[in-house]
């Protein structure tokens, strides 16, 4: 017996979206939980799939399958396909297992041929709308079926809109129709060389396999190779009996979502049009109406709607995007699927349902997808009709602002000047807001919305300069006809990228969304004059230096600044993430070196921080050279000096962070990088060196370069990154350790006496042996003793160890017995695991090994869990076999990756440690590895 390649809808059901495709097996669904559904059934994925391997045949067995099916819903509908008296019209519908929208073809109509219509226009009465049915047959088996021009077609209908002098497609009368059905088959004669088939059997099997056929057009692969859907899912071919929106203002199609898919309100949303077919509400032949308004045109039918689709709620458990039509008052239901909706609606509908008792809080947690949340937490622009003074908004663009000048910026718009003078004038409220007015808000330009978030900046139109402006704090907008590799060091140094060309999918939009920064790219409306160092928009110069904002979420690009909002959790985010936290049992902790950044992660729910770093308190005009003498001190005494110096600073950094922290853990990484990245590159100092002895500059200056240099020199390394650097340095100069010991513990106790609650916990970088951890430990431990003693009050207090060398991972068992915590530094560990320097690997080799398949993911970005994964495994274990309350976390930058996380779960580590915008993040995506793993 040949295989089954068609079913009925009451062998279908939601859960054969492989085999039936997300129509159909939604059709099913709907018919049998008993909503109308226009009687039907579907041709398998699986035959698509075997007419392509059968070089474009139907597997045997399916036609005969498709004409007893045929038989069924014939009778079902009491009607016979191509019997003149009483015709049964289908639509051949295509629909693949993922949803493809638009990309593939569905031909409504079939059966109708000269015979049937009169048949029709004898039931119906209605000769208009027979024609009008007839004819977009005609045009859509010839356009999707047999290829023709689709222009050819439209082209027919305008000129004879034009003679009429009517605008609308419904003002054509019956007879229009008709004439227009014969040109139409006159144009298939004429293009294709054979006559629009009358036969409608003949209709059925063209049509069902264009359907086959539309699975491979260019765009539909093209739409595949974008989305990563696979090319051999093949799709279903659905055959569902006409239902007419167009017979007349009793009638009419739609298409509605149960909730609003932008902000997740619960109201319906979507648009419908009376006396319409099919595609006529998306093609906006007519301004369709609002959901609402069927409410007053058609109230039955509306309330039955409503019923519908909150029984396709509680049905489906999610907001649902709907198709149907009203044939004579009769409500039909033609299409269901869950509905695709932003961000922000997405955390918003998961806390609603949650609330209206719909779905669990797991459910809730699990739907979200953690790259959802990302995007709510980019900064967007306040568009509002209050005003604000340019000083409260902006400091690094005042280079930009005349003295005489006072700068007002309308907040949802324009910066613009008035005279100081002219300003105090206008002394009431009354008097700015009537001056205020004459200002519009205005949109220069509107380009594609490649990555979101907002960013307002000065134009600078090349690469080099953009860094440069921003290493010295201007914040920048690079703007570029198009961007390549060579740019990128000017895009992360930008606040956001602007382009004149390019796609969703151009270099600038994926760079950007790659690293999250607000980017509008196609903004077509750019006329880029480079030499002059300026552009165009209609007209209007943009000099380099101009302030402009862009909004990556809009494609906007507006003059002057805009006031951003910084994210914020909005209420629903913070109780969806309240669920998570229920359900997860790793720890959110973040790595913060200042108590903004401190600020900022606790109040999106950071629990310690895991990783405070110390370098950059030695950087600064008044701090640097302390260090730099410091480091070329001849004696430990001459170097303690210096240290004692900076010790305050380091003191004040630490108070400033424990405050913040008040209560939780704090883990401070003592110095870790090689001394000389304190000190000028050694080229530099050569050069200078060289120029001020030929020149014969001031011998004094010239003394103090050739020390410098000879420092330099003797500190030069081969290979830094497995230089003097972590713990070696501490080894090796024991007072610089010691210092930042005393200032962490001075702090400590400082803050403590202020009743501050405070868990230093000092971490020691870069261990490899044993030894070293002992040694380190044993004399820093003696400092802080020394100084609590000094302060006369104890605090809480922990050392542990990096591990970020293999051997660390390895010996983990000897560094537990020095150890109260482990951190795992899986940027390190990564590096010395693959042998790879990050730097050298992501700018050199990783695109070709990605594209080679080499490997599948950056290594840095995504913890290989095989390799580098065995050895943070093997880590935990012996550590916790030694000690099994050990505390055990990461803090790299995989400590804010999804899949990262869900592996830091399933080896058991206490905490994953991450920067302070991924923390929202990691919170859900430690729930979901929690309840994906653990179930
Ligand atoms: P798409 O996947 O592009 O939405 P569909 O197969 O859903 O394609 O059909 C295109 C349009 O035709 C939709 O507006 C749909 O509602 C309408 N349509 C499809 N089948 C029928 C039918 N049997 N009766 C009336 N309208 C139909
Ligand atoms: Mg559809
Ligand atoms: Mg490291």
């Amino acid at each position: 017996m040949a295989k089954k390649w068609v079913y009925l809808y009451e062998e279908g059901s939601k859960d054969m979206k492989d085999l039936l495709g997300g129509k159909g097996a939604n059709l099913a669904e709907m018919a049998n939980i008993g909503l109308p559904v226009p009687p039907g059934f579907t041709i398998t994925t699986e035959a698509c799939i075997e007419y392509y391997k059968a070089g474009k045949q139907f597997p045997e067995g399916m036609w005969d399958q498709t004409l007893e099916a045929l038989k069924v819903i014939e009778k079902r509908a009491g009607k016979t396909f191509g019997d003149p008296e009483n015709p049964l019209l289908v639509s051949v519908r295509s629909g693949a297992k993922i949803s493809m929208p638009g990309m593939m073809d569905t031909v409504l109509n079939v059966g109708l041929n000269d015979e049937t219509v009169k048949g029709m226009i004898k039931l119906t009465n209605n000769p208009r709308f027979v024609y009008d049915a007839y004819r977009r047959l005609i045009q859509m088996f010839g356009k999707i079926v047999l290829g023709v021009d689709a222009e050819k077609f439209e082209a027919v209908i305008e000129r004879r809109k034009e003679e009429k002098g009517v605008e609308a497609d419904t003002e054509l009368t019956a007879e229009d129709w008709k004439d227009i059905a014969e040109e139409f088959k006159a144009i298939i004669k004429r293009e294709t060389g054979r006559e629009f088939p009358q036969d409608p059997y003949e209709q059925l099997r063209l049509a069902t396999r264009a359907v086959f056929e539309s699975w491979n057009t260019e765009r539909a692969v093209a739409y595949r190779e974008y989305h990563h859907i696979p090319h051999d899912l093949g799709t279903a071919v659905n055959i569902v009996t006409m239902v007419f929106g167009n017979m007349g203002f009793d009638s009419g199609t739609g298409v509605a979502f149960t909730r609003d898919p932008a902000t997740g309100e619960k109201r319906l949303f979507g648009d419908y049009l009376l006396n319409a077919q099919g595609e006529d509400v998306v093609a906006g032949i007519r301004t369709p109406r609002k959901i609402e308004e069927m409410k007053y045109e058609l109230p039955q039918v509306y309330e039955e709607f409503v019923r519908i689709c909150e029984l396709l709620e509680r049905h489906y458990r999610d907001v649902q995007d709907t198709e149907f039509t009203i044939e004579r008052g009769k409500l039909w239901m033609l299409q269901t699927r869950t509905g695709k909706r932003t961000a922000q609606a997405a955390v918003k509908i998961a806390v609603d349902m949650v609330e209206e008792g719909l779905i669990s809080k797991e459910e809730a947690v699990m739907r979200i997808d953690p790259a959802q949340m990302e995007r709510l937490l980019h900064p967007s622009i306040h568009y509002r009709t209050q005003f604000v003074e340019l000083d409260e908004v902006n400091q690094p663009l005042t280079p930009f602002i005349g003295p005489e000048e006072k700068f007002i910026v309308l907040s949802n718009g324009v910066l613009t000047t008035i005279p100081h003078q002219e300003w105090t004038n206008l002394t009431t409220d009354e008097e700015r807001e009537k001056w205020l007015s004459k200002l519009n808000f205005i949109v220069m330009a509107r380009g594609v919305d490649a990555s979101p978030g907002a960013a307002t900046g000065a134009v600078v139109l090349d690469s080099k300069r953009a860094k440069e402006l921003a290493d010295g704090g201007m914040k920048v907008i690079l703007v570029r006809p198009e961007t390549n590799p060579d740019d990128v060091p000017g895009m992360l140094a930008s606040q956001g990228i602007l382009t004149a060309r390019g796609g969703k999918t151009s270099h600038a939009a994926v760079v950007a969304r790659g690293v999250g920064k607000p980017c509008v790219v196609g903004c077509e409306a750019i006329k880029m004059d480079l030499e002059a160092r300026r552009f165009y928009i209609n007209e209007v110069e943009v000099k380099e230096g101009d302030i402009i904002s862009i909004d990556g979420a809009t494609g906007q690009v507006m003059p002057g600044v805009m006031p951003l909002i910084e994210p914020r959790m909005t209420p629903e985010m913070e109780k969806l993430l309240s669920y998570a936290d229920e359900f997860r049992r790793l720890g959110v902790w973040t790595n913060a070196d200042n108590p903004e950044d401190a600020k900022k992660a606790r109040d999106f729910g950071a629990e310690g921080i895991g990783l405070c770093r110390t370098e950059h308190m030695f950087f600064g005009d008044v701090r640097r050279p302390l260090v730099q003498a410091m480091i070329m001190a001849e004696t430990s005494e001459e170097r303690k000096a210096y240290l004692d110096k900076l010790l305050p600073f380091q003191r004040e950094d630490f108070e400033g962070i424990f405050r913040v922290m008040d209560g939780l853990p704090v883990i401070i990484r003592l110095i870790d990088p090689p001394m000389h990245e304190f000190l000028p590159p050694y080229e530099d100092l050569v050069k200078e060196v060289m120029e001020l002895r030929y020149k014969g500059g001031d011998p004094e200056e010239l003394a103090e370069k050739e020390r410098m240099l000879g420092v330099v020199e003797r500190m030069r390394e081969i290979n830094p990154m497995m230089g003097l650097r972590g713990c070696r340095t501490g080894v090796t100069f024991p007072e610089v350790s010691e210092m930042q010991v005393r200032a962490i513990f001075e702090a400590a106790c400082n803050v403590a006496k202020e009743g501050v609650d405070v868990h230093p916990e000092i971490m020691i970088p870069l261990t490899s042996h044993v030894n070293e951890l002992k040694a380190e430990r044993e004399r820093l431990e003696k400092v802080a003793k020394q100084v609590m003693e000094e302060k006369g009050i104890k605090v809480d207090y922990k050392f542990g160890t990096m591990i970020e060398t293999p051997r660390a991972a390895i010996i983990a068992d000897q560094l537990a017995r020095y150890s109260d915590f482990f951190s795992f530094g899986t940027n390190d560990l990564t590096q010395m695991t693959f042998g790879f320097s990050r730097d050298d690997m992501e700018g050199k080799f990783l695109a070709p090994y990605l594209e080679r398949g080499i490997l599948e993911e950056n290594p840095f970005a995504t913890l290989d869990v095989e390799g580098v994964g065995e050895l943070v495994e093997m880590g935990v274990k012996r550590g916790r076999s030694v000690k099994p309350e050990l505390e055990i976390g990461i803090c790299g930058e995989h400590g804010g990756d999804p899949k990262s996380i869900k592996f830091c779960h399933k080896v058991g580590l206490n905490y994953v440690s991450c920067s302070p915008p991924r923390v929202p993040i990691a919170r859900l995506a430690a729930a979901q590895a929690a309840l994906s793993t653990d179930r």
